[in-house]
């Protein structure tokens, strides 16, 4: 307990978090993935954006959105006018989950024991940074960032606190845009995600 203090009291740099988080093996997740993908932007981000877990690609590459939700992301948050400089984006559970199927590795969703180990790493990052909000993309961020499940549909678009009292607002993954499959409302829904990042502007 008095170590935990002591971090928050004094954080490690974020190089220090990451080149740690490299090793980790606090849940049984590192055991299949290529590699611990951890965030990405400086500690002088005004904005923290909180997905689930790197896909197959973010994987492979090491980083995070960098597959077709992350290149979606990119270009919402330009049209949003968000300055990426004052970002910082992560994941809440940092190795890959997934199921082989033949050649293909499926993406699974992380369950309560991994996203609160995960939460070590997330823990410290918003530590080590202090935005004036984090963006939770979707239930497993929300639930990561708050610390208890969340109701998404019901309260995207709000701020609520999170357990450090860190303002923390709620939308959806970019990557579920992409799973929409009529046309009008897929782009009804990025009209809907691009005002909201608009909103987010105004809280940094
Ligand atoms: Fe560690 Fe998170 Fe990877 Fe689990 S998912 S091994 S807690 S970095």
């Amino acid at each position: 307990m008095a170590a935990e203090t002591d971090e928050r009291t004094n954080p490690a740099p974020l190089d220090d978090v990451r080149e740690e988080a490299e090793g980790c093996t606090r849940c049984d997740l590192y055991k299949n993935a290529t590699q611990t993908v951890f965030g990405e932007g400086g500690s002088e981000a005004r904005v923290v954006f909180v997905g689930e877990q790197p896909g197959d690609k973010e994987d492979i590459e090491g980083r995070p959105f960098v597959g077709p939700a992350g290149r979606l992301f990119d270009t919402i948050l330009e049209e949003a006018g968000i300055d990426r400089k004052k970002t910082y984006v992560t994941n809440a559970v940092k190795h890959f989950k997934f199921e082989p199927r033949g050649k293909r590795r499926i993406h699974s969703k992380p369950n309560a024991g991994e996203i609160r180990a995960c939460r070590w790493w997330l823990d410290q990052e918003l530590t080590a940074i202090r935005p004036d909000v984090a963006v939770a993309l979707g239930a497993t961020a929300a639930r990561a960032l708050v610390g208890k499940p969340v109701p998404v549909t019901k309260l995207r678009g709000t701020t609520v606190e999170s357990a450090e009292g860190v303002p923390v607002f709620i939308t959806v993954h970019p990557s579920s845009l992409l799973r929409i499959p009529d046309r009008e409302a897929r782009h009804a829904e990025r009209a809907r995600f691009a005002e909201e990042m608009r909103k987010v502007k105004k809280l940094m």
